[in-house]
């Protein structure tokens, strides 16, 4: 099952993230894709807020991982320029660990990656405009998805 969401600005997607939030729970790892200027990081800001982080929410392109704390802790990673023969950072630790995990161009690390994912697909439709697409693996995604889908769909 896929869903998919068309916004128009970017308050829009961080308030899509932001009100997804409220859904996450510790373990949880969400894989987002798409091209530069799609939206990932500013998806990461919304869900950020959503999570209770005060700090600014900046992209990881270099550092690769940053750990932010609130409600639950986030770890944010931009894996741009990593490609999976790449030796393993101990992403592990990460998606095993007690906060949300979002990864950025997440495929460049694709064998290393926790089959049971929620991936997000960004993509650019206008100068404002994305399509943003919902693929869940897994049990617990599906039923993520189920259920921030229809209390959208119903309000
Ligand atoms: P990415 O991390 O995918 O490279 P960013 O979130 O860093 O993308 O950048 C997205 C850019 O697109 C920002 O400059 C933002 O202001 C702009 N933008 C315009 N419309 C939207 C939208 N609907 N959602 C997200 N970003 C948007
Ligand atoms: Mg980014």
């Amino acid at each position: 099952m896929k869903y998919e969401i068309t916004v128009n600005g970017l308050e829009e997607t961080k308030h899509l993230a932001k009100s997804l939030a409220f859904y996450l729970q510790s373990g949880d790892v969400i894989a987002l894709e798409g091209d530069l200027g799609a939206g990932k990081t500013s998806f990461t800001k919304g869900l950020a807020e959503g999570l209770d982080i005060h700090q600014n929410v900046n992209s990881p392109t270099f550092t690769i991982i940053k750990e932010y704390m609130g409600r639950l802790p986030l770890y944010h990673m931009d894996v741009y320029r990593l490609d999976d023969s790449e030796e393993d950072l101990g992403f592990d630790e990460y998606f095993h660990g007690d906060g949300i995990t979002v990864v950025e161009w997440a495929h460049k690390i694709q064998e290393q990656l926790p089959e049971e994912r929620l991936t997000i697909e960004f993509y650019t439709e206008g100068e404002f405009q994305r399509r943003i697409v919902f693929s869940p693996s897994g049990k617990r995604y599906n039923e993520l998805c189920e259920e921030f889908f229809h209390e959208r769909t119903s309000n």
